[in-house]
């Protein structure tokens, strides 16, 4: 999926006066999810740890958000998996502000019937801290890209036989000495 379902909290009486905050822990039971053209499954779907607090003219929710995501190494495409653990930052405001850019962040805004919608921070946080490249391990070797045989494994003698071609070949230019007969 490339989005979470809403995740609703109501402003109740605890989150009424300015000063006032909440702590709120939840899990998500999804199983995958996706940014750009890339799947990953998620064994424990992804729990979330906020504070919520009144800040006068909204309500700040600030926190993480961890899973273990597990998806194919960019490099020798064999299963790869990483820790999520991203930062949830977002401001939902009373009211539509006048001057909106002032809100250098952005914002969300409060529902009519007083709730946040929490899902929207959960995912960005998600997806700022998936890796861009995604490897099953920090010095993977990756695919040969004559044969495609995985060069984890050992080398498969690709990279010998090139360069034996290459000697060989007219383009080398020291190809013709070997050929000088020395008299
Ligand atoms: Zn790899
Ligand atoms: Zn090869």
């Amino acid at each position: 999926m490339d989005t979470l379902k809403p995740v609703i909290v109501e402003i109740g009486e605890t989150l009424e006066n300015p000063g006032d905050s909440l702590p709120l822990t939840g899990s998500l039971p999804i199983d995958s999810y996706s940014t750009g053209e890339k799947e990953f499954t998620l064994a424990d779907g992804v729990s979330y740890d906020v504070v919520l607090t009144n800040a006068g003219d909204g309500i700040l929710v600030s926190g993480i958000v961890r899973g273990h995501a597990e998806g194919q190494c960019d490099r020798c495409l064999e299963p790869a998996s990483f820790d999520i653990s991203g930062e949830i930052e977002e401001y939902y405001l009373f009211e539509e502000p006048e001057d909106a850019e002032a809100y250098e962040d952005g914002f969300e805004l409060v529902g009519p019937d007083r709730t946040v919608d929490l899902s929207g921070a959960i995912w960005d946080a998600m997806v700022m801290d998936t890796p861009f490249v995604v490897l099953c391990r920090p010095d993977c070797a990756g695919l040969c890209p004559m044969c495609g045989a995985n060069l984890n494994e050992g080398p498969c003698g690709c990279a010998e036989a090139a360069e034996q071609a290459w000697v060989d070949s007219d383009e080398n230019p020291f190809a013709a000495l070997k050929n000088l007969k020395l008299d």
